[in-house]
């Protein structure tokens, strides 16, 4: 028997915990209430020198981080693009942890670098990509989008006579980076650290749709014959959720020489619903793409994913031999496709949210994300003194609130905006977060939680609503 284990107390508590948090999230507040002075307080103690038994040290853990924890795991937290965890994600990540394997080789991991390759093929399949992409498990779509624009850079430079893993980039043709300007900030920190700079990063003007048109496209490749260059087109762009055209774009870009990595953090979800798919036409002929298992998948943090339709780059680019490791060729060994060497199995937690969702439940979480936001964004707008600015297509919009000051102004709108958006975080009913998007302030609207359903928007919609009648108040 194990009643005597070591690891028995500690990780009850855990569970108790855990479980005190997940099912309360309905009547704790959103956001997060306590003081960053208070939590410093509670949190940075001087580091003792006798240590503590282990289920004390999580009772201590759970008692100094209350009231500084986000409800994000729940059903009313539409903030930035964040997910949820499904339960069997976050079991299996526990379970990751507990087993503790090295993932960067079969003879470290082999039943996790089984899962992991099983994982890949599954994602392909959702996702609508090459079957014989290769990829790569990552921390997030920041380092899919350094692994997949490694990749990029070895094979432009390739083409051009030039071996950068072995050479570097001094004296190397320089490498442009060419997108839509709503472009997200990680991909300009992906030409940061592989050394490309962000001036190479150029953001052209998009359409009313959030759209990069053929037009602008082919202008800017025009101005950059010869050189190298990387098209980044948008699977759903954090603001709105706007796809770029990839059955037009992605030849264009091929005719130049170019090479297309989709950004679809969360967007290149959409794949898996019959009712959105169409918004991803195309999309398999680009050369690479990056996305989220952390956002739309609802598996919990440390969980992204890099696809590269040209193996033999992603390779070059990313593996690793030493002479303490011995190689096998019947396994594919994730150290050589990862930009990491030791990592956790987090292919692990992704694999069981596949498992437990199936494909019809991942088409109906997609869907379900999307009516959701949908519905709170023309909910809200309907509310006087709310102004629709963005109707979803997925999952994201936006939505502005006007100050009623008699000449009130662009800016006194922006500042309303803000303060309802405040309001709505401190009344603990839902979170949003706001943005600047064509030079106005708004309410950025974006549900990726599997728990979101009708009540969860009812009562966000009502919160707003509260809000706004107090204003009314106030004012008459
Ligand atoms: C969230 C997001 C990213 C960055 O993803 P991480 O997982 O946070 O690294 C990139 N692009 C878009 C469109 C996003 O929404």
């Amino acid at each position: 028997m194990t009643t005597d284990s070591p690891f028995r107390p500690a990780l009850e508590r855990a569970l108790s915990h855990a479980l005190d948090h997940l099912d309360h999230l309905e009547q704790q507040p959103v956001g997060a209430r306590a003081s960053l002075d208070t939590l410093r307080t509670r949190l940075s103690r001087p580091l003792s020198d006798a240590g503590m038994p282990a289920a004390q040290v999580i009772d201590a853990l759970a008692a100094d981080t209350a009231g500084g924890i986000n409800g994000s795991a729940g059903g009313r937290f539409f903030g930035w693009v964040i997910g949820g965890a499904l339960p069997a994600a976050l079991a299996a990540d526990w379970l990751t942890s507990a087993w503790d394997q090295n993932a960067a080789t079969f003879a470290c991991a082999p039943a996790v670098t089984v899962i992991e390759k099983v994982c890949g093929g599954w994602l392909k399949d959702l996702l609508g990509l090459p079957r014989d992409a290769s990829f790569a498990l990552t921390s997030g779509c920041q380092m899919a989008h350094a692994t997949a624009l490694a990749a990029a850079r070895n094979a432009l430079l390739a083409r051009r006579g030039w071996d950068v893993e072995r050479d570097g980039l001094c004296g190397a043709p320089a490498i442009r980076i060419l997108s839509g300007d709503q472009l997200h900030g990680s991909i300009a920190r992906a030409a940061r650290l592989l050394g490309l700079g962000t001036g190479a990063v150029r953001g052209l003007p998009v359409n009313a749709a959030g759209q990069l048109e053929a037009a602008t496209l082919q202008q800017a490749l025009a101005e950059s014959a010869g050189a190298p260059v990387i098209v980044v087109l948008q699977a759903g762009d954090l603001n709105i959720g706007a796809y770029d055209c990839f059955a037009q774009l992605t030849p264009l870009a091929h005719r130049y020489g170019a090479w297309v990595h989709v950004d679809g953090a969360f967007g290149l979800w959409a794949n898996a619903s019959p009712r959105y798919r169409h918004l991803l036409a195309g999309v398999a002929r680009a050369d690479s793409w990056a996305t989220d298992g952390h956002k739309w998948l609802n598996v919990p943090y440390d969980s992204g994913f890099a696809f590269i339709a040209h193996g033999d780059a992603q390779r070059r680019a990313m593996s690793y031999e030493a002479s303490y490791v011995t190689h096998n060729d019947h396994v594919r060994e994730p150290k050589d496709w990862n930009p990491e060497w030791s990592r956790r199995g987090r292919g692990v937690a992704a694999y069981a949210a596949m498992r437990e969702l199936g494909r019809d439940g991942i088409a109906a979480m997609v869907e379900r994300c999307c009516a959701a936001a949908h519905a709170l964004v023309t909910g809200i707008a309907a509310l006087p003194g709310a102004e629709l600015v963005w109707e979803p297509t997925v999952n994201q919009g936006l939505v502005r609130f006007l100050d009623r000051t008699p000449g009130a102004s662009e800016s006194d709108h922006d500042r309303w905006t803000d303060e309802v958006s405040n309001a709505v975080l401190a009344s603990g009913e839902a979170l949003f977060s706001n943005t600047t998007w064509r030079g106005k302030r708004c309410m950025r609207v974006s549900v990726c939680n599997w728990q979101t359903g009708d009540a969860d928007v009812a009562r966000a919609v009502a919160a707003v609503a509260d809000v706004l009648r107090e204003d009314e108040k106030a004012g008459t």
